[in-house]
Parts: C-alpha cells; structure tokens; sequence
C-alpha cells in the first residue's frame, strides 16, 4: 500500500510500505477514505533531523472498516468512522474522565511508527475506545466538516470549553490557522459577543468573520495589543484563545488577557521556558490553562450541528490532492498557500 513518509524536514516522500494488517484483537483496520495534512505536520517540516526519518505522517482521517480484531464490538466491516488524533482505550481512568489524551494505554500516532493517516490504510489500535462510526454516506458533501471532527474543529473547541468561554465572556484568538477559525466558531457557538480574531491573511479572516468573529486584528506585537485593547475599553478580553504554539503568540496572549482573565493554549507550544510573573500572569490574576484536546470527547457534541446544516467547519479545507500531491500539499500549507489540504487517497 501508498504512505506517507517524512525524511527529514521539507522532504516528504510518497512510497509503497508494507500493507496494514491486524495485530491484536482490539485492532481495527480501517481503508482511508479521506485525510488531511495539520498545521501541526508543519513542525517537524521545519526542524526534523534526518536521523529521526523516516517517519509516517498523519493523524486525522475518515475511513471504511475493512477487518476487526476479535475482540472489537463497536464498529465492525464496512463501518464507516473517523479516528481522532490520539488513540485511546475508553476504559482507563482517564478517559472514563474524558482526558483522552491522557489515555494510559493509548497514545499519538506519534508512537505507532507503522502506521499514519496519509495512507491508503492504517491500523487502528483499541478500535472500540478510538473510533466512531459516521453513519453517513461514504460520499457525502459533509465529509470535510465531518473531517475536523478528527482534530481541528475538536482542538479549537476544547481551547474555548478549557478558557471558560460562554455569553458573559469576550474572546480574543491568536492565530488564523484552521485550529484559531474554528476557535472562531467555537466561541461563537458557546455564545461569546465579541470575539477578536488576530491574523494577517485576508482570505482566512474573512472566513474567520463568516464564523462569527466581530473584530479582526491584523496588526501583531505592541501594536496588537493597542489594538484589542482599543476594542474592549482598554481592559482586554476575558478568554484569550492561542493557536499558534510559538513565543510571540504567548507574548501576545498576555498583552491582551483581561485582569481575571484565562488563557487557552491549543498550538502545540515549541518552548517550555515562557513568562509566568508579576509582569505576565500573575500580577492579573491570569489563568494559563490549555493542552492536546481529547477530541473523542467532542466528537458526538459536536457532529449533529455538522449533520443538520447549522455550522460547516470544513471550509478550512481550500485544496483537495490525492496521495501522490501531498508533498506539494506540505510545501503549499508551509508557504501559506493553503489553509488546510484534504487528502483523498
Ligand atoms: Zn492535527
Ligand atoms: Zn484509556
């Protein structure tokens, strides 16, 4: 079968592997049917070592169950289902708390060096705790926003429901990235009036407006945070929402954040030393919260909006390729080309 791989960073290959195959009872092997490349692939575009390569890629798909492990009893062959970005048992601790992500027996796709999700197939461990079942047509025009129900749209809604988002609250998001716009339209559908959107590339904004941002700041640093502060009587917003990962947005984050106020980290941070002091969070009484979503916790909450019609988050997708344009899929996202890129296998 056709994979994935990263070799190093900006060289991503499209190369026969071995096929997928069931492993243990709780496995699942799923024919991938649609997949995507995440802002998140874009760091180890930039900095992976060649002696880390070569690496699978992928972590966000929607597929048709091929075969099941005998002990797999909630999807079964010719399921159609989608798969978050971590797998997870849905029996331990944590996920009986929902912290999926925290899950201690599952894991990222990260830690499954034989499987990913830009393939023609993967195997999915405890297919039961990962997986949901889609029960919609397997060419359905709701593909794409059901997609995001793989990470993205979960991601920006866990930073909205984590930052306490709710119609008392105003709301600032860093970042106009597939995670920030539907961040967007996360705070919009947990009822926030005024939600900031910060990004500088118009097509992306206004899509940002289209989901229910009031206010778009281009501006970034200082500047920025003149701007947003301009726009809420000088005070900054009550939730800031981060999805951007790097310093500047952090620097950004509490520049912005109301006195009381929270700040909900979702961009995978690429630093672990950053400001918590009397300058930065505590003279405010700052909150700093955030982490990888469980988006399997989401995924039932959030697709009846997607199956009647009332939101469509997959309008992040802007390119479609099959496997053998991802790697110009990669070079488009990382040039700003592309917001988000579906892959149909
Ligand atoms: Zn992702
Ligand atoms: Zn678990």
């Amino acid at each position: 079968m056709r994979a994935t791989l990263m070799y190093g960073a900006g060289d991503v290959r499209v190369e026969n592997v071995p096929d997928s195959v069931i492993k243990q009872p709780t496995d699942a092997l799923v024919r991938v049917t649609s997949s995507c490349i995440c802002g998140s692939d874009l760091h180890p575009y930039h900095s992976m070592s060649r002696d880390s390569g070569p690496a699978r890629m992928g972590h966000e798909f929607i597929g048709i169950v091929e075969d099941t492990g005998s002990e797999v009893s909630t999807v079964r062959k010719g399921d159609l289902v989608v798969a978050p970005f971590a797998i997870s048992c849905g029996t331990c601790v944590f996920c009986r708390e929902g912290l999926y992500t925290s899950c201690l027996h599952g894991g990222f796709w990260d830690n499954e060096p034989l499987e990913g999700g830009q393939a023609e197939a993967v195997r999915v461990p405890f297919a039961d705790g990962t997986l949901v079942k889609l029960n919609v047509a397997e060419d359905s025009v709701l593909m794409p926003s059901l997609l995001t129900l793989s990470d993205v749209f979960g991601t920006g809604y866990h930073a909205a429901v984590q930052g306490g988002v709710n119609e008392r609250t105003s709301v600032s998001v860093i970042g106009d990235g597939a995670v920030g716009l539907l961040a967007v339209l996360s705070a919009k559908r947990l009822g926030a009036e005024q939600i900031i959107l910060m990004g500088r590339h118009p097509a992306r904004t206004d899509l940002g407006r289209e989901f229910g941002a009031t206010d778009v700041v281009a501006e970034r640093g200082e500047e920025g945070i003149t701007k947003v502060r301009e726009l809420t009587g000088g005070h900054g917003t009550h939730v800031v929402l981060e999805a951007v990962g790097h310093m500047p947005a952090y620097e950004q984050a509490f520049g912005i954040v109301r006195p009381g106020g929270t700040i909900s980290r979702v961009g995978v941070p690429q630093y672990e030393d950053a400001p918590i002091g009397f300058g930065s969070l505590f003279g405010g009484n700052i909150t700093l919260t955030g982490g990888p979503a469980p988006v399997r916790a989401y995924i039932e909450e959030l697709m009846p909006d997607i199956l009647n019609g009332t939101i469509e988050p997959g309008k992040v997708f802007d390119t479609t390729t099959d496997l053998d344009g991802v790697p110009e899929g990669y070079q488009a996202m990382d040039e700003r080309k592309s917001l988000k890129v579906l892959i149909r296998p």
